[in-house]
């Protein structure tokens, strides 16, 4: 009876350690094929770099829409000056609070833009000298030409619609210019910084299309501003 017992009781233990050995076999073949597990995971990391890009260009910037314009159906051919100038309306802009010398004379459209520029050239220098310039030095405004060199197009200051600003005067006597201050360096450094500091917040606010200033040989001593029917910056900071 103990005998029967035993061999049964051995029995028992023998199918227990099948059973366990089955489920331990059963267990190493699920978890053996490492690369048929690891494969599946390159192929998840390829398709992530294929979705990366696929998302990348899914959010790429939509091209500018820009906002109409009120000059922006006006031709712009250059044989039309031999007609005369464009007839355009024209305001005087005295400039307000700093007033501009000589003061601008610009298409209505263009006016907004221009109290941008202002702001922008009284908060710089606020934030540059501590305090605002007591004038703003202008070099052109409307005026009935054609481009530089291109007499196949005018200029949009013939439009009334750009602004040359050449420098400001921080105190009586105290010009700051484009010419003489652009790239200076020593003690002068600091107007480097009031113009660098204006021409990025002008290319940030985008309140112009055109901005042009040095290096180009015929903007050394000035800053163009334009409200033209493309956008463009052509200007370098040193
Ligand atoms: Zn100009």
């Amino acid at each position: 009876m103990i005998e029967r017992d035993a061999r049964g009781l051995v029995a028992a233990i023998t199918v227990l350690l099948s059973f366990v050995a089955l489920v331990a076999l059963a267990a190493a073949v699920a978890t053996r094929p490492e690369p048929e597990v690891r494969a599946p995971s390159v192929v998840s990391i390829d398709a992530g770099i294929e979705r990366v890009d696929a998302g990348a260009a899914e959010v790429a910037p939509t091209p500018r829409v820009e906002v109409p314009y009120a000059l922006d159906d006006l031709p712009r051919d250059g044989a039309q000056l031999a007609e005369g100038c464009p007839e355009v309306p024209l305001v005087d802009h005295a400039g307000d609070p700093v007033p501009w010398r000589p003061a601008l004379r610009v298409h209505p459209a263009l006016v907004p833009a221009v109290r941008a520029l202002e702001r922008a050239i009284v908060e710089t220098a606020i934030l540059t000298y501590h305090r605002a310039p007591i004038r703003i030095l202008s070099a052109s405004s409307h005026r009935c030409r054609t481009m530089r060199g291109n007499p196949t197009r005018i200029s949009e200051h013939a439009l009334g619609n750009a602004v040359d600003l050449r420098g400001i005067v921080l105190d009586e006597g105290e010009e700051i210019t484009i010419r003489d201050h652009w790239s200076a360096t020593g003690e002068d450094a600091i107007h480097v910084r009031f113009w660098h500091a204006l021409v990025r917040r002008m290319i940030d606010e985008q309140s112009f299309r055109g901005i042009v200033g040095p290096p180009r040989a015929d903007h050394l001593d000035h800053l163009h501003f334009d409200h033209g029917r493309s956008r463009f910056t052509d200007v370098e900071l040193p």
